[in-house]
This record gives structure tokens, C-alpha cells and sequence, in this order.
């Protein structure tokens, strides 16, 4: 699967995407990652991105074209354009249901926004969903990015090392979340081991397992 992100801080995207389980998927060829600069699209010559609000307003917005331009060049490098998603708190909140539907797709471009956000006619011109990571605002579209492209390359075939590793996990049913897990010493700080976990009793283990876990807390 192909990612691109289209963003003011490439350097953000990528410290984050080359570790770990997700830098192993790359190497192993699972994903591909591509990073665009929206700066290297500006027409001025101050490699200006950003502007004031028309109506008045605190802040600056990123400008249209060099989005326009950025995006244009990666669709004409690839054979299918791609999926845009542009991370927003005004967008739809992402889900588990939402990672899976995206994980079958082939490329996603992911655009990260900065400032107060984007002009509208590029996002009404150009991008095809709107996604949050919460009904919170941060700084910057990248983590949010991030995280869009975290909860996708997880489910994708080969990156976890087994398709149990997920379908056990919280949220893969879209109700229920994880037992407690725990790992050695048996006894730590004077805490032990649930004892059925120490039996080696598969069926009283898979029981205990399924009782521990609970429904998803929609709000506290
Ligand atoms: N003025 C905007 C917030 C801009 S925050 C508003 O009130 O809606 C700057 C950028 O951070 C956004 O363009 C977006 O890309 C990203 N961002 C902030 N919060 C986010 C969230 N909850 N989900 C996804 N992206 C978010």
C-alpha cells in the first residue's frame, strides 16, 4: 500500500514512519512512503503557504495552489489517483471500522494542515474525506496523519506477525475491548499473575480471557 503525505513538515512524518513495527513493514515492502513538501509548490519567491482570512479573523490559512500543485504532481506520478484524506477536526471521527475500510485501498494521499487550516475551495475542489482523530483540536495535521496511517498498516496482511494479533485486540469487533495482559515475573512489587494464567488450562484461560473483557466506554 502507497502513502503519501503532503505536508510542511515532511522531516515529522518520516522520524516516526521508519521505526519500529511500521519501519519493518517498509523494509519488507508491505508500504511505501512518499513525503511532499507543500513549500517546494509555493510560486513566490518567498515560498509563501500561508495567508490572512478574507473576513477578518485571528491567524494565518494555507494557501490553495501550492496544495493544488502538490497534489497534481503526485497524481502524475501514479497510475490511480489517490484517496485524499485531509486531516481535520472538522472531519469524521476515525474508527476501527474506518482503519479497516481504508486498508484495502491500494494509495492514500494524507494532507496535513497547519495554522487555522486550509482555503475551502482546495478542500472543496480537491479532497475526498474529511477525518479527525477526536473532537480535539492540535497544532498540526501531521500526528493526526500519523495516526491515520498507524491504525491502517497494522491490519495490513504480514505486518503483524500473526492476523490474531489484532483480531484479539480492542475495537476489532467495534464493541468490545481487551482482557488485562500480563508478563513476567510472576510476582512483581508483591502483585501476582492472575493464578489461572499460571495453570496451563487452554479452556479456563480462553474463559478467563473473555470475561475480562469489556465494552467499548463510548463517553466518561
Ligand atoms: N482552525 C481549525 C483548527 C486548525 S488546527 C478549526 O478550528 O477547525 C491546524 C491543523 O491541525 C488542521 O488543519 C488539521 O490538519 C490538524 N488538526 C487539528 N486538530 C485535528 C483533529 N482533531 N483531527 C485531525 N486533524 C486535526
Amino acid at each position: 500500500m502507497r502513502f503519501d503525505f503532503l505536508t510542511l513538515f515532511p522531516e515529522i512524518c518520516e522520524v516516526f514512519l521508519t521505526k519500529s513495527i511500521i519501519g519493518r513493514a517498509e523494509k519488507k515492502g508491505l508500504v511505501e512512503f512518499y513525503y511532499h513538501h507543500i513549500r517546494d509548490y509555493a510560486f513566490d519567491k518567498h515560498k509563501r503557504v500561508d495567508d490572512t482570512p478574507y473576513g477578518g479573523g485571528k491567524g494565518m490559512l494555507m494557501i490553495a495552489e501550492p496544495i493544488a500543485a502538490c497534489f497534481e504532481n503526485i497524481c502524475s506520478k501514479i497510475e490511480k489517483r489517490p484517496k485524499l484524506i485531509y486531516m481535520s477536526p472538522r472531519g469524521k471521527i476515525l474508527n476501527q471500522e474506518k482503519a479497516k475500510k481504508l486498508s484495502k485501498l491500494s494509495n492514500i494521499a494524507i494532507l496535513c494542515g497547519r495554522y487555522e487550516g486550509i482555503d475551502q475551495r482546495f478542500i472543496d475542489a480537491f479532497v475526498d474525506e474529511e477525518i479527525s482523530i477526536g473532537n480535539y483540536v492540535v497544532t498540526g495535521g501531521e500526528l493526526p496523519g500519523l495516526i491515520l496511517a498507524d491504525s491502517i498498516i497494522r491490519l495490513l496482511p504480514g505486518v503483524l506477525s500473526s492476523e490474531i494479533c489484532y483480531e484479539d485486540e480492542s475495537h476489532f469487533d467495534g464493541k468490545t475491548l481487551e482482557y488485562p495482559q500480563y508478563t513476567k515475573p510472576a510476582i512483581w512489587r508483591g502483585r501476582s499473575v492472575p493464578e489461572v494464567l499460571l495453570s496451563g488450562h487452554h479452556a479456563n484461560i480462553l474463559e478467563w480471557k473473555n470475561s475480562m473483557k469489556k465494552n467499548i466506554h463510548i463517553d466518561d
